[in-house]
């Protein structure tokens, strides 16, 4: 990648006013631990560091090597013993002379390590100002520096692939080659204008549409990837809802592996949402045990019967856990489940599980309930609310027909059908995203860029077949490629850097 150009408004950030300082911080995490490290970074990283070591001349050795040495404090004294490694300028991830000291663990070494460093001539780093400096110098672009901030934080093996694919530059590679095809038109539709008053017609138009309906076509499919990609990065909301005593909080537990709910079989006993994550086939999934819903006449229930309600309508997954042994059979059941997907704005997979099938009555009452379902005469069919039919043209309703909903037969009690119900959860979790996939989208602001951008093309599409000048038309096109450019910071206004490096901790 190349550095960025003198104008670029990165470099007019409020947080590289002081790019020419060299910066020091601590890179692991706060606390004590067997070694930390304190990293040093920018034109006087090797003066700084030779001025407080003991050992070898850090400014003469090759970079990506390690020595053992001495830290003196500020008296003289040996402050710790420690191993300095060295990356020359334009060799380190910031792009600047880097000394990374690996020294013994206290807090009190670290701070003092730190202490001492700024004492020689460094300055504190700011949050997420090493990785400023790598984009900055042209080591990674916007995009690859919030795969590393999502790398940090991956909390299961899809999160942490789709970071690694963001940090490569796949994702990068795939939006600048994007942003060209954009550049490209955009010129073609500017020739068309220096050449207008001759009237040659250079810019085929059609030719162009027909760019522009693949550009769209791909930038739509990218967008598309979000809603699982952001669940496979942060964890797929995973809500179990049903009757109280359903078995709710003994599903949970089992899929936990964990006492983690209150299990008895006083109805009512779940009064709030208690939730916990697990990792299931590589991908985090965050289970939300509700207060089964029911009406209440208890005030505290009823805050508990809202959550869910609450909790249901941001699901990704909605387990709808039925008890066959009710006496009130499994009808009225399956009835509170439709009424609930009816009220939902969105609506999530869901999977129908008959528990206790090891009291016998759940197979048989599974079918006995498919059979109800089509001879009740409603067929529990449900309308869905036109506010739900995103995808929908205005006007169009859609049902959806409970029979389609997956249903398994569970014992909650002895883990029987908890594979099928693990590999369905896997299943729908991907739907949409292939984590194997190289680029998928799980990051808002990506999310939002992609969005505007589309909506610029599709004005550009409207626009072609039209009489209008092409200046006019450029000026949409020119929108699109500049969205399309905030993602990996091509073009991105200082004010947008300064959030995105102020969510990073010290030291990153
Ligand atoms: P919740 O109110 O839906 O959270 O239900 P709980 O998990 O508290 O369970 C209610 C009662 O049903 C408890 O006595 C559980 O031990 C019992 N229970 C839950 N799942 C099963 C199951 O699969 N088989 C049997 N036999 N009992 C279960």
């Amino acid at each position: 990648m190349e550095p960025l150009n003198p104008s670029s408004p990165l470099l007019s950030s409020p947080m590289t006013d002081a790019a020419a300082s060299t910066i020091a911080a601590i890179s692991t995490p706060a606390g004590v631990g067997g070694i930390a490290v304190v990293r040093l970074s920018g034109p006087d990283a090797l003066r700084i560091a030779d001025s407080v070591w003991h050992g070898r001349r850090l400014s003469e050795v090759a970079s990506h090597t390690a020595h053992l040495g001495e830290i003196i404090d500020s008296d003289g004294s040996m402050l710790d013993q420690a191993v300095a490694t060295v990356f020359a300028a334009g060799r380190s991830f910031t792009g600047e002379a880097t000394v990374e000291f690996s020294v013994h663990g206290s807090k009190w070494i670290q701070n003092r390590v730190v202490s001492r460093l700024i004492e020689a001539g460094a300055s504190p780093a700011k949050a997420g100002e090493f990785t400023l400096r790598a984009v900055r110098n042209g080591r990674i672009d916007l995009a690859q520096a919030e795969g590393i901030a999502d790398m940090i934080a991956a909390s299961s093996k899809a999160a942490q692939r789709l970071a690694a694919t963001q940090m490569k530059g796949t994702f990068s590679r795939h939006l600048d080659s994007l942003r060209q095809q954009m550049v490209d038109m955009a010129s073609l539709l500017e020739l068309e204008l220096d050449f207008s008053e001759e009237d040659v017609e250079f810019a085929d138009r059609s030719h162009l549409a027909s760019l522009c309906d693949t550009a769209i076509a791909q930038i739509d499919s990218l967008a598309a990837t979000f809603k699982a990609g952001k669940a496979l990065k942060e964890g797929v909301a995973t809500v179990i809802a049903g009757r109280p005593n359903a078995g709710k909080s003994t599903l949970l537990n089992l899929l936990l592996g964990d006492d983690k709910a209150i299990v008895s079989d006083i109805p009512g006993t779940t009064r709030d949402v208690i939730e916990d994550t697990a990792e299931i086939n590589g991908i985090l999934f965050r289970f939300i045990d509700t207060a089964g819903l029911r009406d209440t006449s208890d005030s505290i229930e009823q805050i508990g019967v809202d959550r869910a309600r609450r909790q249901i309508s941001a699901a990704d997954i909605l387990l709808w856990v039925i008890d066959p042994t009710d006496p009130e059979g499994v009808t009225p059941q399956l009835v509170e489940f439709a009424d609930t997907l009816r009220s939902l704005p969105h609506l999530p997979h869901s999977l129908l599980l008959f528990n206790k099938s090891d009291l016998g009555a759940a197979a048989s009452s599974e079918s006995e309930s498919a059979k109800t379902a089509s001879s009740d005469g409603e067929n529990l069919s449900i309308a869905v609310p036109e506010s739900a039919q995103t995808k929908l043209p205005k006007g169009e309703s859609l049902s959806i027909d409970l029979s389609a909903i997956p249903r398994i037969s569970i014992s909650a009690a002895d883990g029987s059908g908890i594979d099928r119900l693990t590999a369905q959860l896997t299943t729908l979790a991907e739907e949409g995203c292939d984590p194997a996939a190289d680029i998928i989208v799980t990051n808002l602001r990506h999310y939002e860029a992609l969005r505007l951008t589309s909506d610029a093309l599709h004005r550009v599409a409207d626009l072609l077949p039209t009489d209008l000048p092409s200046d006019l038309i450029a000026q949409d096109l020119r929108e699109a490629t500049h969205y399309l450019g905030t993602i990996t910071g091509a073009i991105t206004p200082a004010d947008l850097l300064q959030t995105i490096f102020s969510r990073f901790c010290i030291g990153k």
